[in-house]
């Protein structure tokens, strides 16, 4: 099978490595793709990964590439493609591609439509409100006491929410989403949601448009700092499994939140192919959902394709066949913890093309994969090119040991400014 996957982050070269190692495929591109996704050779074949220089969001160009080469798969990796309808429109054009379709992707690029859907099919949630104009907004907002979550409807670059403790936060938020237009079209309107508190956890499942597969959980590190102090990321780092639910309870959790979820999807209509990834806050009543994403997790990717056994090329088809009720999803029981190594100042602003050392050195690690990120080619060196750098995955016996394994590799590698928190895991340690 020929295969393109489409992005450039820690996520995509994850689906690449993982997606290379299946006997199916012979041939494999990625749009963009970086300078580790480059380095990629499928095991079959031993044909390397090809980048080509065409953006996600460049629909007819990705299209006119698929057909080229005669592409059997095509899997797409970012939300924004998604939400651009990119699934629909490949199959209308006959290319076989995997993840949702626009009407499927609304679960992430709209807040205002996932907060109601959880509402008319009783999914445990934030309990929250939907609003376009200011007055209403905080006059909410102040019935929570000012502690909640201002959210932007759209997409916002992972940028549009802003949680609050008091009411003078709340309505600062709101006056900055709703009046000065901080995320343009995207905060059109707001979600405000009550805050919650508890352990947050990231639970992905894939789906067929009838089945739901529940993978293990994972946890997340979104603040810069450690200590969950700074400013709020893309994500510095991850574990799995983590120890705040057993086997029981997740399936308790799936039963609660993925069972109403699948029925709501028949009722309205939506065909939903491709990988659900709730955000959820294990509080003292309940699981409650905060948001969903209509993609895999960046980087919960890493620790998840790392332990997963089966092969992923058949599970991703089996997602777009519909045949996923006849499958099992099998895991290694090593644990796997990421770590990312970001630009200095990342999520702020930062310098890009500082030279990366140490690469050969951390490869040659047992158990352990960089998987890159923000990362290009500048002659024969592989320099930074975005605010998180590297992804340094390692997968052991135990916590414990996989997070030790993660840091040895860190420290193997510099590059001028690079920042990492030194405490990915410890919650779950
Ligand atoms: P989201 O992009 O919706 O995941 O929000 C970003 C972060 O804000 C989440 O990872 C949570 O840490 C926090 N957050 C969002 N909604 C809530 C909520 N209702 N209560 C508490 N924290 C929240």
């Amino acid at each position: 099978m020929k295969i393109l996957v489409i992005g450039s982050g820690g996520r995509e070269h994850a689906l690449v490595w993982k997606l290379a190692q299946s006997p199916h495929v012979t041939q494999m591109w990625c749009a963009p793709g970086n300078a580790g996704i480059q380095q990629e050779i499928t095991a079959k074949t031993e044909a390397p990964v090809e980048c080509v220089n065409i953006s996600a969001e460049d629909l007819p160009k990705l299209l006119a590439f698929a057909r080229e080469k005669k592409i059997d798969l095509t899997v797409v990796g970012p939300d924004n493609p998604l939400a651009l309808g990119i699934v629909d429109f490949f199959q209308k054009n006959g290319q076989r591609i995997w993840g949702p379709n626009q009407k499927a992707a609304r679960f992430e690029a709209s807040k205002v439509f996932s907060q109601g859907f959880m509402e008319q099919y009783g999914i445990p949630r934030a309990r929250g409100g939907t609003f376009a104009d200011a007055a209403s907004a905080k006059k909410f907002a102040e019935s929570l006491g000012g502690k909640c979550a201002v959210k932007a409807d759209g997409l916002a670059l992972g940028k549009g929410v802003l949680v609050c403790a008091n009411v003078g936060e709340a309505n600062k938020a709101i006056d900055e989403i709703l009046v000065a237009k901080a995320f343009g079209a995207a905060g059109a309107k707001i979600v405000i949601q009550e805050f919650l508190e508890g352990p947050e956890i990231s639970l992905h499942a894939l789906c067929d448009g009838k089945t739901a597969k529940l993978f293990p959980t994972s946890q997340d590190h979104k603040r810069a700092l450690d200590g969950d102090r700074g400013l709020n990321t893309g994500g510095m780092g991850t574990y799995s499994p983590t120890p705040f639910l057993d086997q029981a309870q997740l399936a308790d959790v799936s039963r609660q939140i993925l069972g109403p979820w699948l029925k709501g999807c028949m009722s309205e209509d939506i065909d939903y192919r491709g990988i659900l990834y709730p955000g959820i806050i294990l509080t003292k009543n309940g699981p409650r959902v905060i948001e969903f994403n209509a993609r895999f997790g960046d980087p919960e990717t890493q620790v998840y394709l790392t332990r997963l056994e089966n092969d992923l090329v058949e599970l991703l088809s089996a997602s777009v066949d519909g045949t996923l009720g006849r499958m099992e999803l099998r895991w290694s029981p090593m644990a796997s913890v990421c770590v990312v190594m970001a630009s200095g100042g990342y999520p702020g602003s930062y310098a890009k093309g500082k030279a990366i050392g140490g690469l050969d050195a951390a490869a040659k690690l047992p158990n352990t994969k960089v998987f890159h990120a923000g990362t290009a080619r500048a002659g024969d060196q592989i320099v930074t090119s975005g605010g998180r750098v590297l992804c340094v995955t390692s997968w052991e016996k135990d916590l414990k040991s996989a997070q030790a394994a993660a840091y040895a590799a860190v420290e193997a590698i510099h590059f001028e400014g690079a920042q990492f928190r030194r405490d990915i895991a410890v919650k779950g340690i």
